[in-house]
């Protein structure tokens, strides 16, 4: 039997009875360090939480299963996950990566990995041919879709297809939509990553990071990167996490319809020069995204007339707070150019089209007309 996806946010196929001899609705947090043998040779599975812990190891079987793969590491961000997933590369290595990606993952990659020897090719994926750009030491591509915060769409199934038989991994960090919305793996994807910041905790108060795979081999390389470099999620973290997953799929749901109404209602206001947002029919990645994925999610970017106008939103909304972050049960408004992107080189920040005019909204759960009352006044 395997369950739908709402489900499987909160149940796992082998769970049959309530957890363990207790009844305890709810998962334990195993709060330990470490784990006591029998006697030599014997092991109840568990050694040490850097390795595992019961509590992470539910969290990530949970999360494997919501993407597909065979695998789920949980990590104590999601800069930790691509930080450790960047180890299975060495000296000489060539990456090719999206050029409108999280600014941390471009900073990551210009002054961490690029000073450990690894190359990389920055290229707009949704639209240059990666083909083009492959040389011998190409090892990896690794994407952001949509991209943050442009929106931009690349189609998986056919950058999978480009990639297949050369032992090039493609990695998708599929953070923006969650594995509610799009399962890359399913596309041909070989691993995805995630802020488990955002939408799978889901509240803005915990930090986290998954990497998924569905390959043994893979799976044992970071199995062992996990346990040497000790990055691995708390048992009180999982746990956090566990349960905002648990509402993923209604809180998803319910953002991506405020986001849909709030990008029309955007796109009508004077004063707003153009809405990006996948779920509206002129956005260019559109038909992909109605393709790939089983919805548009609940971010989205938008450019004002003005700089004035948009410096004006950021300190004059009043319920839509000017803050980093994404995926959260609040909506919250970010100045890509001075948060987010702020360490993404000037030139490159303006070929991907973030100006001082751009903003960018992750819409949450609030009620849609309280949304739109307190942009109508902070438009006055
Ligand atoms: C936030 C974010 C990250 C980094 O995750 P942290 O949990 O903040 O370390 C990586 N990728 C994307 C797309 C993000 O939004």
């Amino acid at each position: 039997m395997s369950y739908k996806i709402e489900t499987r946010c909160m149940h796992l196929d082998e769970d049959i009875v309530p957890c363990e001899k207790t009844g305890s609705i709810s998962f334990p947090i195993y709060q330990t360090a470490t784990f006591c043998h029998e006697g030599v040779g014997k092991s109840t599975g568990y050694d040490y939480t850097r390795l595992q812990n019961p509590t992470r190891e539910r969290l990530e079987k949970i999360v494997a299963k919501l993407e597909g793969g065979i695998d789920a590491l949980a990590f104590s961000s999601g800069m930790a996950a691509i930080t450790t997933l960047m180890e299975l590369f060495k000296p000489g290595d060539h990456l090719i990566v999206e050029n409108d990606l999280y600014g941390g993952s471009v900073r990551l990659f210009d002054h961490v990995n690029k000073k450990n020897g690894i190359e990389f090719t920055g290229l707009d994926l949704w639209k240059d041919n990666v083909e083009d750009y492959i040389k011998e030491n190409t090892k990896a591509v690794f994407v952001e879709t949509p991209t943050n915060p442009m929106m931009n769409v690349t189609d998986i199934q056919a950058l999978a297809d480009k990639l297949k038989d050369k032992g090039i991994l493609l990695i998708v960090d599929n953070t923006f939509l969650s594995p509610y919305l799009q399962n890359p793996l399913k596309l041909g994807a070989d691993i995805v990553v995630h802020s488990g910041t955002k939408y799978l905790g889901g509240h803005n108060d915990t930090l986290a990071g998954f990497i998924i795979v569905d390959d043994d081999e893979v799976s044992d390389k970071l199995r062992f990167l996990i346990k040497t470099t000790g990055a691995g999620l708390s048992p009180f973290d999982s746990w956090l996490i566990m349960r905002g997953i648990q509402t993923l799929s209604v809180r998803m749901e319910r953002a991506q319809s405020n986001a849909g109404l709030l990008a029309e209602w955007l796109s009508k206001q004077p004063g707003i020069k153009r809405v990006i947002y996948p779920g509206l029919s002129i956005h260019p990645g559109h038909e992909i995204m109605k393709k790939q994925a089983r919805g548009f999610g609940a971010m989205l970017t938008f450019e004002c007339e003005s700089k004035e106008l948009a410096l004006k939103l950021l300190e004059d909304t009043k319920l839509i707070q000017y803050a980093e972050s994404l995926g959260g049960t609040e909506t919250l408004i970010t100045y890509p150019l001075t948060q987010t992107h702020a360490d993404v080189p000037e030139e490159k920040r303006l070929k991907n089209g973030i100006t001082d005019k751009v903003l960018r909204l992750s819409v949450g759960l609030e009620a849609i007309e309280d949304l739109i009352a307190d942009f109508e006044q902070a438009l006055q």
